[in-house]
């Protein structure tokens, strides 16, 4: 099994949640806004044996050759976005799920950015998106998934898909936030999304404020860093700037 970070560059966010591209080589972050935080924004996707999975889609954004981020980023390691087998989304927040569906530059039409992939999608986290509209949801960017026969939405609380993706729903971050697993042979890729988004909240008690259950996030974030440490899962960090992938040192 091998895992590739798809990053679209830092980004810093304040309460108004706009994600604005930050260059941590030429800006100063002590300029920023009080409150603001730096974030990475990090698909990543997964080659199995059978699937090529994704893991979240980003932001959605076009790069300056008018092609759409996460499309650019795989083909950049030789993966055709069309050969996408399988999206697992966590949530629906606009910086994970912007990517999943696309505008067409010229036909103004939206379309399903991986038409021939099944999209796993929590049904709840779907309803509560299209519903509650914030700014951390945007349901034009959704909404034509209802009539996408390519979604498989999950209803349960957790469960197993083809017999390699276990998700479980969290909720800490959001109400219906969910982690997954993905093993093949010995191996095991964690995408805890963000309920554990960066390294450093993984080894130090730490409750974010942007959190919906920030202590919740925390229980889980310590539990899963044990866990990992004895199965040596393979973490991938949605968020990290410095680490998309880490492996603790083995505990027995
Ligand atoms: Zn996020």
């Amino acid at each position: 099994m091998r895992i590739y970070p798809l990053s679209e560059g830092s980004f810093t966010i304040d309460q108004t949640k706009v994600f604005v591209p930050f260059n941590t080589n030429t800006e100063n972050l002590q300029l920023r806004p009080k409150g603001s935080i730096l974030v990475e924004i990090q698909p990543f996707v997964v080659v199995t044996d059978n699937d090529i999975i994704l893991l979240d889609t980003g932001l959605g954004y076009f790069n300056n050759a008018g092609i759409l981020q996460i499309h650019a980023n795989l083909m950049a390691i030789g993966i055709d976005p069309s050969s996408v087998t399988k999206v697992f989304m966590s949530h629906l927040h606009k910086d994970h799920a912007g990517g999943m569906t696309y505008v067409h530059p010229t036909h103004q039409e939206r379309f399903v950015s991986f038409p021939y992939a099944k999209y796993y999608i929590q049904k709840r986290e779907f309803e509560y998106a299209m519903s509650e509209p914030s700014s951390s949801y945007i349901a034009e960017q959704i909404a034509i998934l209802e009539s996408f026969s390519g979604v498989e939405w999950l209803e349960d609380d957790h469960g197993t898909i083809d017999n390699l993706i276990h998700y479980q729903m969290t909720a800490g971050h959001c109400k219906f936030h969910q982690a997954c697993w993905i093993k093949e042979q010995n191996e095991t890729v964690f995408f805890g999304a963000d309920v554990a988004p960066q390294l450093q909240q993984m080894k130090s008690k730490f409750v974010a404020k942007y959190d919906m259950d920030g202590k919740k996030s925390m229980e889980w974030r310590q539990l899963w860093w044990e866990l990992g440490k004895i199965e040596q899962w393979n973490f991938a960090f949605y968020h990290d700037i410095q680490f998309p992938n880490y492996t603790p040192c083995k505990t027995v």
